[in-house]
């Protein structure tokens, strides 16, 4: 039974083993290492999972639901068609696909995973994660920070002499910054720091923001399926921009067109205050380390790191351009393959050795004094310990004849426990008595997944390590239950192959997205898909696949030249008319 690393990506998800003495990556059933992380439902209650259900983020965007890695541990739910899902399901349907991916390709059952999460995590973000592997079907047998997984394989890869290095992922949605010591076959994260909430995702805001203001449009009020078409448009100008000068959006309502020429200068203004907060996580990684010392390299990875304006501001900031890694949105999953390896215990990997370190300092209220109204922090790990950490500390009762110590558990920096994130609540009983005659040992332990555990003895000869915790993440045992018989339930949508399900999707787009005869050549490549895909015939359906496949291309990338690409809003029925120029 093999175990797999998964890179559980805000955008895109990849799924990677190792095997005969490498690292390898996946395809899911279409061919291609990357599945979009969208999850659809489809009108008859099943679900789409990947390219296809990305696809109809602009058809069904009602249905559809991208980017809810973001959403996780939170109380935030995603309605699709007419069911309710919690971020950690959502995740677990990708995981399902990925898992069944893994299956396929290696002609054996796989149970266990290592799965990467941002370095930035929080626990409740953590134990999200682990709760969507097991709706999942999967075992998490490491939690790994991305921006370590990318460290490991990098450093595995390009073995070079002793250094530091700061790799820095942005991705869709997150960023992550880590300062790496390597030496010899040790790799030591020396430090991390981050931003749940900025990525990529962000740039793609900004343009759209920046088209509809240009325009005078409010993206509030444009369709649904508009709106996620634009962006689309805006995250398509911008990849362009990486190669390009400049780039085109263009939409039309009515009889008006709008459109906005995204210039490398624009973007890099647009870019500018998102740039400041990446200033800002890279300043707080370079102070979150303990030694000081020369940072060899600066190694760049993610999906985002390919923009060249994120180049041009990093150059000026550091005075050299920084290196992107091959393969920049390969390598988060190529580490956690590696690190399975390494769990597996491959013979090979056996000297190679990485120590990671806790993002986040974690401690419990406490009070000055009977009077004292607004507890602050106290203590018991600081960030940037070495994972696994573990530190016991005593508190003392402060009236007399209390009976009970309660332990409220925080994570965070701020001096006021209520600046902080609430963890959980532990309660012990002490034997009455004066005040500060009783007390309690607590003892926080930080595992190497980041997940923490902790327990406390009294003076009475006490013992708990039952932490009360966040109702949202962690569920009774039959809530549990419950959420995983509910995933059973439900169903893979089972229309046709991945491949003919992506195409027959992508088809449908184009048809909501062109006009004319265009629109009329789509139409008629839906019912061909459609009719194909009830061929008994295997060899029929992959030719008819192939030829489609090279039709929507081409279509696609007339589209894409076109001017005039949607019509909303229209009374006059002028959907017939062709481009406007
Ligand atoms: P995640 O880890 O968050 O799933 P990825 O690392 O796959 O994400 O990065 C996805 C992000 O990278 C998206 O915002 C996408 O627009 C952006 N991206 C992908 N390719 C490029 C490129 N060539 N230039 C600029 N941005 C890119
Ligand atoms: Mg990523």
């Amino acid at each position: 039974m093999a175990m797999i690393g998964i890179d559980l990506g805000t955008t895109n998800s990849l799924v990677c083993v190792y095997r005969s003495g490498k690292a390898e990556l996946i395809p899911n059933e279409i061919g291609t290492f990357k599945t979009s992380s969208a999850v659809c439902v489809m009108p008859d209650g099943s679900v789409l999972v990947g390219a296809a259900a990305r696809e109809r983020l602009i058809t069904y965007p009602k249905d559809t639901a991208a980017s809810f890695k973001v959403w996780m541990g939170t109380e935030r739910t995603f309605r699709l068609g007419n069911k309710q899902f919690k971020p950690e399901e959502l995740s677990a349907l990708v995981l399902r696909q990925l898992k069944q991916d893994a299956q396929r390709y290696l002609g054996e059952p796989v149970e266990e995973a290592v799965i990467s999460v941002p370095a930035y995590f929080n626990d409740d973000q953590r134990c999200a994660t682990k709760f969507a592997a097991q709706l999942a079907g999967l075992e998490v047998r490491r939690l790994i920070n991305e921006p370590s997984a990318a460290a490991l394989y990098h450093r595995y890869r390009s073995a070079g002499g002793d250094c530091q290095m700061m790799i820095i992922d942005f991705g869709g949605g997150t960023l992550d910054v880590s300062i790496v010591e390597c030496f010899e076959n040790i790799i030591e994260i020396t430090a991390i720091a981050g931003d749940n909430h900025l990525g990529g995702d962000d740039i793609d805001r900004a343009i759209v923001a920046c088209f509809c203001d240009t325009n005078g449009l409010t993206a509030e009020r444009l369709e649904p399926s508009v709106l996620a078409s634009l962006y689309r448009k805006a995250e398509a100008a911008k990849i362009a921009l990486s190669a390009a000068d400049s780039a085109e959006i263009n939409i039309r309502q009515g009889e008006t067109s709008f459109r906005l020429t995204l210039t490398r200068e624009l973007l890099r203004k647009l870019c500018d205050p998102l740039f400041q907060r990446v200033r800002t996580v890279i300043s707080q990684a370079m102070k979150n380390r303990e030694r000081s010392g020369r940072i060899d390299d600066v190694i760049l990875v993610g999906g985002s790191s390919q923009l060249s304006v994120l180049g041009d501001f990093l150059e000026e900031l550091f005075g050299r351009r920084p290196t992107v890694a091959a393969g920049p949105d390969e390598i988060v999953a190529l580490g956690a393959g590696l690190c399975a390896g390494i769990r597996e215990r491959a013979e090979e990997l056996q000297d190679l050795v990485m120590t990671d370190v806790c993002p986040f300092s974690l401690g419990v209220a406490t009070y000055n004094g009977p009077r004292d109204q607004n507890p602050h922090m106290a203590f018991l790990i600081q960030r940037s310990s070495i994972l696994p950490a573990s530190h016991s500390e005593n508190f003392y009762t402060l009236h007399d004849n209390q009976d009970a110590l309660r332990f409220r558990i925080y994570q965070g920096e701020g001096y006021f426990a209520s600046e902080n994130l609430k963890l959980g609540e532990l309660e012990i009983r002490v034997p009455p008595d004066l005040a500060g005659k009783q007390y309690a040992a607590v003892t926080f332990t930080y595992d190497i997944d980041g997940i923490l555990h902790v327990s406390a003895r009294s003076s009475g000869g006490d013992y708990r390590d039952k932490l009360i915790l966040n109702p949202h993440v962690h569920l009774t045992e039959a809530e549990h239950a419950q959420a995983l018989e509910r995933m059973k339930q439900i169903r893979l949508s089972a229309q046709g192959t991945q491949k003919e399900q992506l195409l027959l999707e992508k088809a449908l787009r184009l048809y909501q997205q062109t006009f004319g005869s265009r629109r009329e050549f789509a139409a008629g490549l839906i019912e061909y898909i459609r009719t194909g895909m009830e061929n008994d015939s295997r060899i029929a359906r992959e030719r008819m696949c192939r030829e489609v496949q090279e039709q929507l291309a081409e279509l696609e990338s007339e589209a894409e030249h076109d001017p005039v690409e949607w019509n909303f809003g229209a009374e006059d029925g002028s959907e017939e008319s062709g481009p406007d120029e």
